[in-house]
């Protein structure tokens, strides 16, 4: 059966855009592919969380992956640092990757220069530690919203590298997988950008109602089209696209045919997008406080995943270090 990797880091609760851009892919792809999905404790190494921090956010990240509908009998669902082959691979992709192709990704570019006093190596290096964790289990798909593409750029090039420095037919070049075929960016509410934790401006799937209503209704928009249809300043188009993403057609039309003939009231949108945001993660969140206390069951997902992906990378670095030239 075909390989499907991905991974999330933990790094706060889980957002919209971590559920439209990967998770609903997850869901999809763990009924007919043979499916990884971890929780990227190593990666979110690169700001320096306090120990008893990552303890808490692996937790939070596995309770919600259940509660998304992430089953563990489908998929294996395991912490990345309890599978320690990955680390072998990331060294010798590291020895093959170059610091002019490694300063030149976009996302390195602007951490380097929203946070100068902390470029660490693990920043530079974070494509090939998530080239690692992919190709580790030969995957051929990866499930991931439209913020990573560059890296999955990077992926590839380091996979096909690795088979041409050794003349061997060894990785696959995985390729990204998105839910409608084309991958998905889901906006923040601030008016510009993408939803991210970091950003300040995300939905999570564990907001309470009121939450929600009070963040949705402080969405950055505007006075109003004057003109009828006229093209949608970038805040508004974040609204719409929020709305296309958790509504029914019938009211994004609604309120599409509102704006073109300039009759569109954004409060009245706001809380239709609200309510239909509330509609849509009331039902995992209530998941989310069923299964986060039970702490012996997540365990034992997580255990029973890490063998699951210990055995598939172990296989994986074996034949690695026979290519590289390691006997015995
Ligand atoms: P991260 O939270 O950066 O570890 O991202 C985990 C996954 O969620 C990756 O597959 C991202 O592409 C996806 N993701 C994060 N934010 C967004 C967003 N705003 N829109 C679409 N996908 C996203």
């Amino acid at each position: 059966m075909e390989i499907v990797v991905s991974g999330i880091r933990p790094t706060g609760n889980l957002h919209l855009g971590n559920y439209f851009g990967a998770i609903r892919n997850f869901l999809r792809l763990q009924e007919e592919y043979n499916c990884f999905f971890f929780i990227a404790d190593w990666h979110s190494l690169t700001t320096h969380p306090k120990p008893g921090d990552i303890t808490a956010n692996v937790r939070k990240i596995l309770a919600e992956y259940l509660a998304c509908g992430i089953d563990p009998e489908k998929a294996a669902i395991y912490v990345q640092s309890d599978v320690k082959e990955v680390l072998e691979l990331y060294l010798y992709l590291n020895m093959n990757a170059y610091l002019g192709e490694l300063e030149r990704v976009t996302s390195f570019k602007e951490k380097a220069r929203t946070q100068p006093d902390n470029v660490n190596a693990g920043l530079l290096t974070y494509p090939t530690l998530m080239a690692a964790d992919v190709i580790v289990h030969k995957a051929v798909k990866v499930p991931v919203g439209k913020d990573q593409e560059q890296n999955m750029e990077m992926l590839r090039k380091f996979a096909r590298r690795f088979n041409t420095i050794y003349g061997v037919d060894y990785f696959p070049e995985p390729a990204s997988y998105s839910f409608a075929g084309e991958a998905t960016k889901v906006p923040g509410l601030d008016g510009s950008g993408k939803m991210g934790k970091s950003e300040g401006n995300a939905i999570y799937l564990a907001d309470d109602p009121d939450t929600i209503r009070k963040k949705v209704m402080k969405a950055v928009t505007d006075s109003g089209p004057t003109v009828p249809d006229s093209p949608k300043p970038e805040a508004i188009e974040n609204l719409f696209t929020l709305l296309k993403i958790v509504s029914s057609a019938d009211t994004y039309n609604y309120f599409n045919d509102r704006y073109n003939t300039c009759a569109i009231r954004y409060g009245d949108l706001k809380k239709q997008l609200a309510e239909d945001i509330v509609a849509f993660t009331s039902p995992i969140r209530e998941k989310i406080l069923g299964v986060v206390s039970d702490t012996v069951y997540m365990d034992r997902v997580a255990a029973t995943g890490a063998e699951r992906a210990r055995e598939s990378a172990a296989r994986t670095i074996r034949e690695v270090r026979e290519i590289i030239g390691f006997r015995g």
